[in-house]
């Protein structure tokens, strides 16, 4: 997939794959086939030729080491999974030997400007790659990664460093940081006589809020403190809003759920990065929890104009409503896919090659404002694959706006092209 508008004359046969050759009678016999979301996770457009490497580093909080890192555009959270497509002969060198070694390597991530190091990043390791055994130095490298770990640069920059500097893969000296997870600690200070009432369910009640209210009242903590400590209380908020958008395979554990929200939310680069500086996961869920009350839509990061609203989120794979997926030049883009978007405009002719998600041609989408790349649409090559069309979103080039501030004025979405015809 390209970064820009390019000319896809190539590939201007939106039905040349497996959409030819449908016939009347096929379309109508054929039922409807859902888009199985587990294939956009496996990442398929990267080849087959990719191996399982095996064994798993352990690492505790506050290891310290020596690693290779790299600059990313934004905060990648542990969980999320990381395919890589390293272009450079120096970066596939420096990779080949890390994952030789103990597979684990750095995604930097940059400042609330995007354009300074912040001194923090993930540690990631490699679990399935490209060959690299006999080849010490390949030209190129393609592997997949899971995000593990948050660190710290041990060396913190003393002023402004620009991230470009760690365009290149460098190393540098990396602290594990902690990720706290209180278990009850106002467990003493509640009123032991409502202790038959409480319920250890899932779900929170009237009943479950009042009994908070209760304990706050007796004791000297207020009750924004029994708020923020109240696990099932934050995840059965977080389970509500998130069944909304028709996605219910929630973590279980609070640091796992905390960044899978983290990483599943549409948030500004500002607060991805401020959630993903604290240590500890119930204060991160807490700060969510308040970032998902702001009903908002994603407008475009260069003229603010409106793109997609909230409400159009859905998951195209089953890591989430966002995941990360690279392209042929070796760029990582974060998408978030929705099911319609406004103000947007094509630009080139679809194409199917390297294809995020199999099944569908994709075609440049760029908002109508300012002409800014936002994503691109994805068109099913199968009439009877569902959905038909959904766009993906650069989590990069679109940002939430609370839904109360100006918009611009609505402008309703082109007529979609006809379809191509049956032979
Ligand atoms: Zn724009």
């Amino acid at each position: 997939m390209e970064d820009n508008a390019v000319d896809n004359s190539d590939h201007n046969e939106p039905d040349s794959g497996g959409g030819e050759g449908l016939d009347e009678d096929e379309e109508t016999d054929e039922e409807e086939q859902q888009f199985d979301i587990s294939l956009a996770a496996s990442h398929s457009y990267m080849g087959a030729g990719l191996v399982a490497m095996s064994g798993r580093s352990v690492l505790e909080a506050g290891w310290v080491g020596r690693v290779p890192v790299v600059a990313h555009h934004g905060a990648v959270f542990p969980g999320e999974t990381v395919p890589m497509l390293l272009p450079h002969a120096h970066d596939a060198a420096v990779l080949a030997s890390a994952i030789r070694n103990d597979k684990l390597f750095g995604l930097l991530c940059p400042d609330e400007s995007g354009t300074m190091v912040s001194g923090y990043g993930v540690l990631c390791e490699v679990f399935e790659a490209g060959l690299v055994d006999g080849q010490d130095a390949p030209s190129s490298l393609t592997f997949k990664a899971r995000a593990n770990h948050r660190f710290r640069l041990l060396d913190m920059p003393k002023r402004s460093v620009p991230i470009h500097i760690y365009k290149r893969m460098r190393f540098v000296e990396v602290r594990v940081l902690p990720e706290v997870q209180p278990g009850a600690p106002l467990r003493h200070a509640r009123l032991a006589s409502l202790d038959a009432r409480r319920r250890a369910s899932r779900t929170t009640t009237p009943l479950d809020s009042h009994m908070r209210s209760m304990d706050a009242v007796v004791t000297p903590w207020p009750l924004f403190l029994y708020e923020i400590f109240d696990y099932q209380r934050m995840r059965q908020i977080i389970k509500d809003y998130f069944k909304t958008i028709m996605f219910d395979k929630l973590p279980e554990d609070p640091v796992s759920l905390s960044f899978w929200v983290a990483s599943n939310l549409a948030l500004s680069p500002r607060d991805r990065l401020a959630l993903f500086v604290v240590d500890n996961a119930l204060l991160r869920l807490h700060m969510e929890v308040k970032l998902i009350s702001r009903k908002s839509v994603l407008c475009c990061s260069s003229c603010m104009g409106e793109i997609a609203r909230r409400e159009h989120i859905f998951a195209m794979s089953s890591e989430g409503v966002h995941s990360n997926y690279t392209n042929l030049g070796g760029y990582m883009h974060d998408i978030v896919t929705v099911s319609t978007a406004i103000n947007t405009e094509l630009n080139g002719a679809p194409s199917a090659e390297y294809s995020w998600f199999p099944g569908y041609t994709w075609t440049i989408a760029l908002c109508v404002g300012c002409m800014a790349h936002v994503g691109w649409r994805f068109d099913a090559l199968k009439r009877n694959l569902r959905p038909q069309r959904f766009y993906g979103l650069c989590r990069n080039h679109v940002q939430p706006r609370a839904a109360a501030e100006p918009e611009r004025s609505y402008t309703p979405p082109p007529p979609p092209p006809p379809l191509p015809p049956a032979s």
